[in-house]
């Protein structure tokens, strides 16, 4: 018996299911991608128009490992990837109508009017600070404030998040949000203690911090990269298809699916959920009752992207950065904006700039009940007061993401839990996509290697139950 005599089918064909796809084709075993979209990517859209290059899910990834380069040159798109202009790695955060920048060189960072006296003052009692007893029942804001000081938590913390997660710090949970900075305090102490040592742990490991990991991109946008993963494979990934029931009995799994309006059935050895969990809690709901019911309570917030490009000469503000964060006290109908043609020059002609907004999240949620146009008139005018733009933009792309990112809140351990139970018990299914292991596309392809060692020995133990 072969590799190629062992069917897996792969639900998704999102960044997390092209990535696993990837790996098992490789290995010559008969993998199908079945994807509900007629596009492959999932939230990784590219928009081309008009000389413009939007993205409309991520802008850019952490080349946090080096699997992404690995896949990045197999399917041949090692010239097109892009890395960010050094001028990306300085950011904004926004106080008092007024951008600041965050450097970090902890002197000028301590003299950048950024944090208050108080606030310069609870940052250099961190290393004294105990371990707390709440352990994994902590939200950021807890366990932030109670490090760091409220100060470091609204005015860094707060807009950091919101960048990462479209989140909200009270809710997100520390342990499974951010679990290395958890990590940091649980078996080093504290922040700094951790932080110097595990920058040595992770040269050892020859892996990047995502603080020191280089930002890439492609020149026709990150849609490329899923787009270019599954041209690559030998079985194309089916589009317009979706799954409507999933069927386990005996090992055997049988995938009932909408393929292009008719009905399909498929079967396979192995099966690789990567749908979002409002999709798989449906799906799953046969199955395992309680596993749908965890699925269903991790919350996606809306987030709308607002792609903007404004003639360089009305744009009086210096543009010389990422962009800027918004901390929920300044009160914007905004998150903040991402420079998008300064990080990756050629998003839009040279006489022009092109920025990249992002609305909603789980921190304003409810902004959404105001009528779309009023609200990009809105975000627009607080936008161009900030950048000192005095015209109108030239073009202008938005795109509404009802259900965005999933959240890690306080209780995901619980999820986790139910995650690894359903695994146990069904064998030959797996879990996953962005709302496991991280929702960064870094943390996707590096987990499609998890999905990838767990495939491998179910492989190994169907090929012994013959
Ligand atoms: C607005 C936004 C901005 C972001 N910015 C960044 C960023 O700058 N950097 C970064 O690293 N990450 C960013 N992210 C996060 C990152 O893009 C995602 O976490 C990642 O792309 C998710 O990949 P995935 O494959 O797990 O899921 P998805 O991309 O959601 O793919 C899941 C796929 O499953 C399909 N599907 C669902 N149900 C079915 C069904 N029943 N049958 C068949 N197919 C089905 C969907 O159509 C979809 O194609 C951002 C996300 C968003 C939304």
């Amino acid at each position: 018996m072969a590799n190629s005599d062992i069917k897996i089918g792969i639900l998704g064909a999102g960044i997390s299911g092209l990535a696993a796809a990837y790996w098992l084709s490789k290995d010559g075993y008969d993998v199908t991608v079945l994807e509900k979209n007629n596009y492959t990517g999932g939230a990784m859209i590219s928009h081309s128009e008009k000389g413009f290059m939007a993205d409309l899910g991520p802008n850019s990834g952490l080349e946090t490992s080096p699997f992404i380069r690995k896949i990045v040159e197999s399917v041949g798109l090692g010239n097109e990837m892009i890395y960010a202009d050094s001028a990306g790695n300085k950011r904004y955060i926004l106080k008092n109508n007024k951008l600041y920048a965050l450097t970090p060189n902890p002197i000028k960072f301590f003299s950048s009017g950024l944090l208050s006296f108080k606030g310069k003052l609870e940052l250099l009692k961190e290393p004294f600070i105990g371990k707390s007893e709440d352990g994994y029942y902590q939200s950021i804001s807890t366990f932030v404030k109670r490090r760091l000081g409220s100060d470091f938590l609204d005015y860094i913390i707060n807009p950091f998040v919101s960048g990462v997660f479209a989140g909200n710090p009270d809710f997100l949970s520390v342990k499974s949000a951010f679990p290395k900075l958890y990590r940091l305090e649980e078996e080093y102490g504290g922040l700094i203690k951790g932080t110097i040592k595990g920058s040595k742990e992770r040269k050892q490991r020859n892996e990047n911090s995502k603080q020191n990991a280089k930002m890439f991109s492609f020149r026709n946008g990150m849609q490329s990269f899923p787009n270019s993963i599954a041209d690559k494979l030998i079985k194309k990934p089916l589009l317009n298809c979706e799954i409507k029931n999933i069927n386990y009995q005996n090992n055997s799994i049988s995938v009932s699916s909408e393929l292009n309006g008719k009905n399909q059935d498929f079967n396979f050895n192995i099966l690789i959920s990567a749908i979002p969990a409002y999709n798989a809690s449906n799906l799953f709901k046969t199955l395992d009752d309680k596993l749908a019911e965890h699925l269903s309570q991790i919350y996606y917030p809306p987030v709308m992207v607002l792609f903007a490009a404004f003639r360089k000469k009305d744009i009086l503000k210096k543009l010389d950065g990422f962009g800027f964060l918004i901390p929920e006290k300044e009160r914007k109908q905004f998150l903040g904006a991402i420079w998008s043609s300064v990080i990756f020059t050629d998003r839009c002609s040279k006489d022009l700039a092109a920025f990249t907004l992002f609305i909603g999240g789980a921190r304003q949620s409810d902004i959404f009940k105001t009528q779309n146009d009023l609200l990009i008139n809105e975000v627009l005018a607080e936008f161009k007061s900030l950048m000192q733009i005095k015209e109108s933009p030239v073009y202008l792309k938005s795109f509404f993401w009802e259900k965005a990112i999933p959240q890690y809140n306080i209780g995901y351990i619980e999820h986790d839990k139910q995650f690894e139970h359903f695994e146990n018990t069904h064998p030959g299914i797996i879990l996953s996509g962005n709302y496991r292991g991280g929702i960064s596309v870094g943390d996707c392809i590096n987990n499609s290697r998890t999905v990838y060692d767990k495939t491998l020995k179910y492989a190994g133990d169907y090929f012994f139950s013959l």
